[in-house]
């Protein structure tokens, strides 16, 4: 008998990034010619579903061990069409992806304007979130027919949404994977009962309202992850750029991982690449039968990520999982 696959379900944004490469940001009133320009895929939601499905599959799309299903919305355009041949060439099922109709500023998708100073590398990010707007909590009610092994969710659609979907899942028992980007104060009551919460230097730094510079010291992270644990989080997964990721686990277990020292060509979706890795193994421990290991879940995430970051681009440069098992 063929056993079907745990579904990973993503519920999250889906934008077109339009990437404009400057000699400087541009002045008020100033018109700048890019040296060049790329239109993306993205959206963190979208990257995320990327990472999961390309890490539990091979390029191929053979050997997958588990299903990942996309719930967002785009617009019926053509911006809307590329995501979702991009999400589908790589393995996500996109039937609850929700293309709007019509003419308002929410029919649209998603864009993001990212104008990169070519003499600092330094971005500059406008976000026009269209049809991700439109995200509301009635999509949530499908959670309850996907039964997912994980919900994986981040802050990129309406926040009413995203507290809806965190009660729907806590009530049907569903793990749920926050990753709280960009950081918005959510209420205490919504870590409550997470059992990952997985965030990067300048977002717990904000959520928990410590200088981002005192975390370059681990007792100061420690202490930092000790605080954000004891709002209800099962696992916490700290994420520090070049340096690494420190981990904090309920059941005692605490670490840092360094990063790989790899040629760095571009670190967009090194945070999506992680957490991709880590969702993946947690769908498969539970599938399994077996204990989460975290530190096995950090380092594998961390040496996906560094693979992210020695290639161009987002969606494209996150590994495939037989890319991984070659090396
Ligand atoms: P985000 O992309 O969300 O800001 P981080 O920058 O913290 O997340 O990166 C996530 C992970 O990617 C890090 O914990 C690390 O393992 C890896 N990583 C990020 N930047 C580098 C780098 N310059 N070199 C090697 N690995 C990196």
């Amino acid at each position: 008998m063929v056993l079907p696959l745990p579904t990973i379900c993503v519920l999250g944004s889906l934008n077109i990034d339009l990437v404009y490469y400057l000699p400087h940001h541009p002045l008020p009133g100033e018109t700048l010619t890019s040296s060049h320009s790329d239109v993306s895929p993205g959206g963190k939601g979208a990257n995320q579903a990327v990472a999961c499905a390309k890490l539990s599959r091979s390029r191929t799309l053979d050997n997958a061990s588990t299903k990942v299903v996309m719930v967002g919305a785009v617009g019926a355009d053509t911006h809307g069409a590329t995501l979702l041949d991009s999400l589908q060439s790589y393995g996500v099922d996109i039937s609850e992806v929700v293309q709007r109709q019509g003419h308002d500023e929410h029919s649209t998708t998603g864009t993001a304007v990212v104008m990169v100073d070519n003499c600092t590398g330094q971005n500059r990010i406008i976000l026009a979130p269209g049809a991700n707007a439109t995200l509301r909590p009635e999509r949530v009610a499908r959670l309850g027919d996907l039964r997912p092994s994980l919900l994986v969710l981040q802050l990129e659609v309406p926040l009413d949404t995203v507290l809806q979907a965190l009660a729907a899942a806590k009530s049907a028992d569903v793990p749920i994977l926050l990753n709280p980007a960009p950081a918005l104060k959510l209420p205490d009551a919504a870590y409550d009962g997470l059992s990952h919460l997985i965030l990067n230097e300048t977002e717990v730094a904000l959520l928990a309202q410590v200088d981002e510079n005192e975390l370059e010291n681990l007792v100061v992270v420690e202490k930092t992850a000790t605080r954000m644990l004891a709002k209800g989080v099962q696992n916490l997964v700290i994420t520090l750029g070049a340096k690494g990721a420190y981990y904090m686990s309920k059941d005692g277990q605490k670490g840092f991982v360094p990063a790989l020292r790899v040629d760095v060509v571009d670190t967009t979706a090194a945070g999506d690449t992680f957490i991709g890795m880590y969702s993946v193994l947690v769908v498969e421990a539970s599938s399994r039968n077996m204990e989460f290991d975290i530190r096995a879940a950090v380092t594998a995430s961390t040496f996906a990520s560094a693979k992210t970051v020695s290639r161009k681009g987002a969606q494209i440069s996150i590994p495939w999982k037989d890319e991984l098992e070659t090396e």
